[in-house]
């Protein structure tokens, strides 16, 4: 198969955070038909990450995720795109990281390995599971695709989530004074965040806030005793200073949970590839022992998503000669390095 039959293939097998089954399966006996040693690792019942690897230690590994957000749509193309869930975000990924390391192996390149998670559009525990295998060689880089239009991410920025929860006096609404409003409290406490100034950076930009949940009372004639809030924060720096403002404006009466949080990652760059700075998250914070990380891949996070959600051909074809190259200059540095040393040795 080419990228692009690869890709509807992969589209056409539906995905869903926690049916990542079939597309596994797929994928497990597709790679062995290649010529590869796989190995399903279990994350959870009938949920598992798929590792393929020749049969030398990978020093780069490719990696992506097999989850997609719902629903499921399936595939279709045109002259120039390929359209269906998961097109850009991350099937055509997957495709286009197997097509180039086939293309490497071809070449004699077999130091290479192939990891397809589970989950990552929910809490990446697929990735954290992945983060457990024993190496006895650990990779060098981890090369992580997610849809940056094909440029080279040098950063992405952090993570903060938190549940808000306010707590009063239920009454009948007729008689406020014996009651205590709950989402009021919560209001208050939100237009506050709302307010707040946050850090800056040069290369990552704004930290946002984004109040993307709300919850509370039970019908328009009663007090509200309960309120809650589910807020995510983009990061430019580290947690503890904005967690300190957080508490801050919050004040009293109100109870915060952290719910996850990691800091923003800079990435390892490389001459002479266009450049870019990612603000969404990936499994990469959770691939810490799978080498130096690197994330660049076809499509663009602006249509990942969406109903219209698509990859262009040209881009699919583009990301395996990136990924490909890339490949190459990873193992050749080490070699260099190597020679370097051994000049220095003689
Ligand atoms: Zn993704």
């Amino acid at each position: 198969m080419n990228v692009n039959e690869l890709t509807r293939q992969l589209i056409d097998i539906p995905s869903v955070t926690g049916d990542e089954k079939n597309v596994g399966e797929f994928l497990a006996t597709y790679l062995e038909g290649l010529g590869y040693e796989v190995v399903k690792q279990e994350v959870a019942a009938d949920r598992f990450n798929v590792f393929a690897r020749t049969n030398v230690a990978p020093r780069v590994v490719l990696s992506t995720h097999m989850d997609t957000v719902p629903p499921a749509i399936p595939s279709s193309e045109d002259d120039e795109k390929i359209y269906g869930r998961g097109a850009c975000d991350a099937k055509g990924i997957i495709a286009a990281q197997i097509i180039a390391a086939t293309r490497l192996r071809d070449e004699g390149i077999n130091e290479i390995g192939l990891l397809f998670t589970v989950d990552e559009e929910a809490g990446s525990y697929g990735a954290q599971v992945a983060n457990q295998i024993k190496f006895t060689q650990p990779p060098e880089y981890l090369l992580n695709g997610e849809p940056t239009d094909n440029k080279l991410a040098v950063a992405t920025k952090g993570s903060l989530r938190l549940n808000l929860r306010a707590t009063g006096r239920a009454a009948h609404s007729a008689y406020p004074e014996q009651g205590e409003s709950a989402i009021e409290k919560l209001l208050d406490a939100l237009e506050r965040i709302r307010k707040c100034e946050w850090p800056a950076d040069e290369l990552l930009g704004e930290t946002t806030c984004n109040i993307g949940v709300i919850r509370g009372g039970t019908r328009p004639n009663v007090i509200p005793d309960e309120a809650s809030a589910v807020l995510q924060l983009r990061l430019v720096g580290a947690a503890e200073p904005i967690k300190r403002t957080l508490e801050t404006a919050v004040g009293d009466g109100i109870e915060i949970t952290y719910l996850s949080e990691h800091k923003p990652i800079h990435l390892l760059d490389l001459d002479g590839f266009e450049r870019c700075v990612v603000r969404f998250t990936t499994d990469i914070p959770y691939l810490s022992n799978w080498g130096k990380p690197l994330l660049l891949g076809p499509g663009s996070i602006l249509n990942a998503h969406t109903e219209h959600e698509f990859v262009e051909k040209r881009e699919l074809a583009e990301a395996v000669e990136l990924y490909v190259g890339i490949v190459r200059m990873l193992l050749a540095e080490k070699s260099k390095a190597a020679e370097n040393a051994e000049g220095v040795l003689k």
